[in-house]
């Protein structure tokens, strides 16, 4: 059996957006994660780690659409950037 990568289920949710400020479902969020101040931690056990969104002193901003998250949220790539010579 080949592992798959599971990949985690979000939940929508209706935030505030940040750009154009209504309240719609969250298409994009942006994480602003706090500086690592203290020795990283790896996390071993799976069942105990952390969610992005529970870290402390993380910033979340919401967006309704990728029009208002803008560009970096955009995936330019093209199948060619994928091929190696
Ligand atoms: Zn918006």
């Amino acid at each position: 059996m080949p592992r798959m990568q599971k990949r985690p289920i979000v939940e929508s949710i209706r935030r505030k957006c940040f750009t154009c400020g209504s309240i719609k479902e969250v298409q994009h969020k942006h994480f602003t994660m706090p500086r690592n101040t203290t020795q990283t931690t790896y996390t071993t056990n799976m069942d105990k780690k952390v969610l992005r969104k529970d870290v402390k002193g993380v910033e979340i901003k919401y967006y309704c659409s990728t029009d208002c998250a803008g560009p970096e949220f955009i995936n330019s790539y093209d199948e060619d950037q994928f091929i190696r010579p």
